[in-house]
């Protein structure tokens, strides 16, 4: 038996063709369908003790909804997903199931493992196309009030997890809208927005409320809260700080940090020029400095917002690169070169301040350090210009310090942040909770979820028996 369903291959999942989608703001993935959802269902052999549901932060019962899959029996599949994920449609599409549940599937030792998230995207994708999305019986209430800094997934889950408990949730968001980096960090064509406020909407219609334009720390501070009567806050407000490169120029119009130039591209819709009318430099020739997940949004961002060339720069080699493999496989299909080994000393502009050119050093590696990567060193005169009118620096974010700065009873550490228990995410201020980027530096949005999930499982604790 178990023979027969290592003979399936795992399924393909269809994709619009690169040369056209290089130009446009639509999803890459196309989804399954029913048919090859299940026969890929199919290829599960449901081990007795599944290293797939343990590989995923938030501890899905894989095999439980891919079974439901396989028989066709999709309304007990999405059931059995969302008893731990309250969003499945986001983590089917941006998880890094390589590493996780799939990096774990025993199939995958000899062929390829089980499409994990493929599945999950298609169940989630099905529940909502037809109409199936269900709300949950709620508890009696508690009576006890919980406010949540941040909308990103991991102030999301807790919001929902809370919520199920019985108690009274408002979640804070610095922007005008929630998702955090869901919505303005990971681009239109990896994460239909419609996708994640169809999720946010769930909690909403739960009973989740969001308050928007809310700067916690400046327009309130946490013990305000507490003096308007929230029992318990949990802080989840990211690493969304960027980082530069310190070289001369970069203050010239036309070089952006990943995170301002993907912010107005996604949250505030440049491109969706002239429908809005953000002010967004479209560059002809444009370089993203990094190698990332955020630096491949951001050259595949530039690319469909018109470039003629758009270049990964990157100090170390291809080895080193720290995105996904599906994100530069992805890149490379749609005309994104890679500068590797080399690395920006300045930026020079015209006699109005806009880039015009970048001066790069070509590198080598030399010896490990402390990441266990070899270091990039720079080679000796090797000088070289490129014309460059738009410059995306994608090289790491820190901790976000809006709300911990004003507030001196939450221990930081020595990067600014947040000092919680790694079991439970209790912070050194009482009835204070902290989960997500702004404890462990930006990591994934499981991971992010996964913070969450203990989080609200200790903060019910507390409501219900104290801290
Ligand atoms: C461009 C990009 C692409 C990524 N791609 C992936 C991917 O493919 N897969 C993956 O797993 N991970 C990816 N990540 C990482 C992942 O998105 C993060 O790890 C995750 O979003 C962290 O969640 P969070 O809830 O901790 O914080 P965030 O998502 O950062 O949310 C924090 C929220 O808090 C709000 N906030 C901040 N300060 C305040 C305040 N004082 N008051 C009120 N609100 C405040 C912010 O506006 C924001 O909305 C990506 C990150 C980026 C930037
Ligand atoms: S490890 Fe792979 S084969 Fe085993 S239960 Fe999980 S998904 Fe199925």
């Amino acid at each position: 038996m178990a023979e027969e369903k290592a003979k399936v291959p795992r399924q393909k999942m269809p994709e619009q063709d690169p040369a056209v989608r290089r130009r446009n703001f639509k999803e890459v993935p196309l989804g399954y369908s029913p048919e090859t959802a299940k026969l890929e269902a199919s290829r599960c052999i449901q081990c007795k003790t599944p290293g797939c549901s343990k590989g995923c932060p938030v501890g899905i019962d894989i095999p439980g909804f891919v079974k439901e899959i396989a028989v066709g029996n999709f309304e007990a599949g999405i059931a059995k997903l969302k008893e731990q994920n309250a969003l499945p449609a986001v983590c089917g599409r941006v998880c890094p199931q390589e590493s996780q549940c799939e990096g774990n599937c025993i199939l995958g030792k000899k062929g390829e493992p089980v499409a994990i998230g493929r599945l999950e995207r298609f169940i989630a994708d099905w529940e909502r196309t037809e109409g199936k999305m269900k709300l949950a019986t709620l508890p009696a209430p508690s009576g006890k009030k919980v406010a949540v800094v941040g909308s990103g997934p991991s102030g999301l889950t807790v919001a929902g997890d809370l919520c199920l408990k019985g108690h009274d949730v408002t979640v804070f968001e610095a922007f005008h809208k929630p998702g955090g980096v869901l919505l303005y960090g990971i681009p239109e064509f990896r994460l239909p927005k419609d996708i994640l406020f169809s999720e946010i909407n769930g909690l909403e219609r739960l009973g989740v409320k969001f308050e928007v334009n809310a700067v916690v720390g400046k327009v309130v501070s946490l013990e305000e809260l507490f003096e308007e009567g929230f029992d318990a806050i949990y802080v989840a407000v990211g690493a969304g700080l960027p980082y530069f490169l310190g070289v001369p120029g970069e203050n010239l119009i036309g070089v952006y940090s990943a995170n301002e130039y993907l912010t107005r591209s996604n949250l505030m819709k440049a491109y969706l020029f002239p429908e809005y009318d953000t002010p967004l430099v479209r560059g002809k020739n444009v370089i993203v400095v990094g190698a990332g997940n955020v630096a491949m949004d951001s050259a595949r961002t530039a690319m469909r917002m018109g470039a003629d060339t758009v270049k990964i720069v990157y100090r170390r080699s291809r080895e080193e690169m720290p995105a996904r493999a599906e994100e530069i496989h992805h890149a490379e299909e749609e005309g994104i070169e890679l500068f590797l080994l080399t690395n920006p000393v300045r930026f020079l502009g015209d006699a109005d301040g806009r880039l015009t050119t970048v001066e790069c050093q070509k590198m080598e590696l030399g010896e490990a350090d402390a990441s266990g990567r070899r270091r990039p060193v720079p080679i000796e005169g090797a000088f070289f210009t490129m014309p460059t009118d738009l410059a995306v620096i994608s090289v790491g974010a820190g901790a976000n310090p809006l709300l911990t700065g004003s507030t001196p009873a939450l221990s930081l550490n020595k990067r600014g942040y947040i000092v919680a228990q790694p079991e439970t995410g209790k912070t050194t201020m009482k009835g204070v909770w902290a989960g997500g980027d702004i404890v462990t530096g930006m990591a994934t949005v499981i991971q992010a979820m996964g913070a969450g999930k203990q989080a609200a499982a200790s903060m019910h604790d507390y409501l219900t028996i104290g801290w």
